[in-house]
């Protein structure tokens, strides 16, 4: 057998054996419950796991008061008090060679419901080879799936020969400023990263480009009134309805029956208006006070996140018009302020990853453009480092009851460990 088959059949091998291991940190993981903005439990459970592998962990704090003149920073939504990335470095890894970083987010989304949930969604189960929890998909599944192709190869002998990194990091999903700590940390530091991977699950598809992401409100005070004397009032929840009709209209004229974006050309709907939150109200006898609608909309890599504000805005301010009295409106905007972008898939990374995905599954990997967003723009656009997403299969991910394929895991670790080897180079102990 060559080299690269005896470190291959090895890696496998390791990766099966560490099953349990795996799975048991994923467990760890997942019941470490991270809201953003709340994620230090999580990343307690990052830090042992980091330096029981090797790692020497530093922690990079996520300051918006640092942040918030840069053009990608986003709004912050929640209170960060003290939230901190953790970043890895392997110890005994030389300075020269080609440097890899793996990234991914330790927050996840709001559970919405409990009741709707077949069981509790922070009280980990296995079901048919799939693991479920909140986060067990989006995205700590890949993250340990990372790191158990890194302890297959290092358990096996194998150590890289050039400077690795392990970055997790908190707020992905609301603003993407954990990233961006990150990169201005590696900035100020003169860390240089040849190829970022972030274990983001996209079904074992390299991920081609995403689309951009913003956060806005519209906020409505209307006229309070009795019921009975309703035409007295002004309803500023009825309103929001109205404006949010037009605003639908907007996202139809951005999605045309035959758009012709490069990086999404076969999706139908790459660009969705999302109304995520309404608010408002006293109750069913009182023209209501207030409404607050809270929305999110995509927008084409390329286009400025601030010109499609203004036509957003512009939309919602010819809709308030058009009312037979206008309420008082005003606009703001907590959250993402996203750009999109493209990944070359011709870059030497890219190509790297393609035929570890290949040397593992026997066929050419999918690409994937992503109607979402994720922390890939900010290494990307904040410090031209080529990125991009290559995680398990998940399902239900944002939803109800998710979960992550154990068998696609453990395949990611082994693509994971065969990139790491290859990139890097290894020398065998
Ligand atoms: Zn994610």
């Amino acid at each position: 057998m060559d080299k690269q088959a005896t470190l291959a059949t090895r890696v496998k091998a390791g990766i099966a054996a560490h099953e349990v291991w795996m799975l048991d940190a994923l467990k760890r993981l997942v019941e470490a419950k991270s809201f953003s903005g709340h994620e230090h439990a999580a990343q307690a459970v990052m830090r042992a796991l980091l330096e029981e592998l090797g790692f020497d962990v530093r922690e990079i704090p996520v300051e918006p008061d640092k942040l918030k003149n840069h053009p990608l920073y986003s709004p912050v939504v929640h209170e960060l008090h003290g939230c901190h990335n953790l970043l890895g470095r392997l110890r005994g890894t030389p300075d020269t060679g080609k440097s890899l970083m793996i990234s991914g987010h330790v927050d996840v989304v709001p559970v919405g419901h409990v009741s709707l949930w077949s069981r509790a969604p922070f009280d980990t189960y296995i079901l048919d080879g799939w693991f479920y929890g909140r986060g067990a998909g989006d995205m700590k599944g890949g993250l340990i799936a990372a790191l158990t192709g890194l302890k297959a190869l290092v358990d096996n002998g194998f150590k890289p020969m050039a400077p690795l990194w392990f970055n997790t990091v908190v707020e992905e999903e609301c603003t993407g400023n954990g990233a961006l700590a990150t990169v201005e940390y590696l900035k100020a530091h003169d860390i240089r990263i040849d190829a970022m991977l972030d274990p983001e699950p996209f079904g074992e598809n390299i991920m081609s480009g995403q689309v951009g992401t913003v956060w806005c409100q519209y906020h409505l005070t209307g006229r309070p009134a009795h019921a009975m004397e309703a035409h007295k009032g002004l309803n500023p929840i009825e309103a929001a309805m109205h404006i949010w009709r037009r605003l639908k209209e907007v996202e139809a004229r951005w999605n045309p029956p035959h758009q012709t974006h490069a990086a999404f050309g076969d999706h139908p709907h790459p660009l969705n208006f999302n109304l995520g939150k309404i608010a408002g109200g006293e109750w069913a006898s009182s023209v209501p006070t207030t409404c607050r609608v809270d929305f999110r909309f995509g927008i084409y890599p390329g286009v400025d996140p601030a010109a499609a504000k203004r036509e957003v805005e512009a939309a919602i301010q010819a809709a308030v018009a058009e009312l037979p009295e206008p309420p008082k409106c005003s606009i703001t905007y907590e959250g993402f302020h996203a750009p999109g972008c493209v990944v070359d898939l011709d870059t030497e990374p890219m190509q790297l990853l393609k035929r570890c995905h290949e040397a593992v599954n026997g066929e050419v990997p999918d690409t994937y453009a992503v109607t979402g967003t994720t922390d890939v723009r900010l290494f990307q656009l904040g410090a031209g480092i080529p990125s991009t997403c290559y995680g398990p299969k998940a399902q239900r991910i944002h939803a109800l009851d998710e979960c992550v394929e154990i068998a696609s895991l453990q395949r990611v670790a082994e693509v994971y460990a065969l990139y790491i080897a290859e990139w890097c180079g290894v020398t065998h102990a």
